[in-house]
């Protein structure tokens, strides 16, 4: 069975991106982690979207900074992960851990994925396999750690790394060509990896996002991902931040 649902990428700021998820049949939308409102506002008014839900990965500004605007503007529903209530702006709806979350024709998974902050979420739309990881999943790299510990952020990585391979990975930054140039320092032999990265040069000379990324793309290159244990974990963050 065909779906209707589309992915519009907003770039927002300097480099996040937020995600219009569009209900094609009825022109309804969610907003993935709105930055700021203007460029959402300018999409969904030139394509006449209704815009349904705003749904909040963590509380940092970069990613609910549009919240009060698009509420106010299109009684928009905001979704976010319970302990944080206090920080998200203009929350309603609390979601948590294993939750499904399902709404007009939306359906998606919460799946709680602590350590750059400690209530952060990522909502896993698992009919249309796509995920959406804020800032602890990045394309060739993982967020800092804030708030949680280094056992936090490998297990939260570890239950991403456990969905199905085909699984689009969407995330809150375009920082993979940066992620790029340290997962290669420290594995130059990895020949997926080197094709990775020719690919997103390529994206990126044409003005386009890299993301979606692809989980399988991810277990292979993506030197966060490749760790096999806390320890190795945690030594390859440390370096990433004196990178
Ligand atoms: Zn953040
Ligand atoms: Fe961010």
């Amino acid at each position: 069975m065909k779906n209707n649902i589309k992915i519009e990428i907003i770039p927002c700021l300097q480099d996040n991106y937020s995600y219009l998820i569009i209900d094609e049949s009825k022109n309804d939308a969610c907003v993935i982690d709105p930055s700021e409102a203007k460029p959402i506002i300018n999409f969904i008014e030139k394509e006449n979207i209704n815009l349904k839900y705003i749904l909040n990965t963590h509380h940092h500004f970069d990613h609910i900074g549009g919240n009060k605007e698009l509420k106010e503007r299109y009684n928009s529903i905001v979704v976010g992960y319970k302990h944080d209530a206090k920080r998200i702006p203009e929350i309603s709806v609390l979601v948590e851990d294993n939750q499904m979350w399902k709404e007009d024709n939306f359906e998606a998974k919460i799946i709680h994925i602590p350590g750059h902050t400690t209530g952060h979420v990522g909502f896993y739309f698992f009919k249309e396999k796509m995920i959406f990881t804020g800032d602890t999943l990045f394309s060739l790299g993982c967020g800092k750690i804030f708030e949680g510990t280094y056992k936090q952020m490998f297990e939260s990585l570890s239950k991403i790394r456990s969905l199905p391979d085909d699984t689009k990975i969407y995330c809150g930054h375009e920082y993979t060509l940066q992620n790029s140039n340290f997962c290669i320092a420290h594995d130059p032999q990895n020949l997926n990896l080197q094709n990775k990265i020719i690919k997103i040069k390529k994206k990126l000379n044409d003005k386009k996002p890299t993301i979606p990324s692809i989980l399988k793309d991810e277990k292979e290159c993506n030197i966060f991902l490749r760790a096999k244990n806390v320890e190795s974990f945690s030594k390859l963050r440390d370096l990433k931040d004196n990178f």
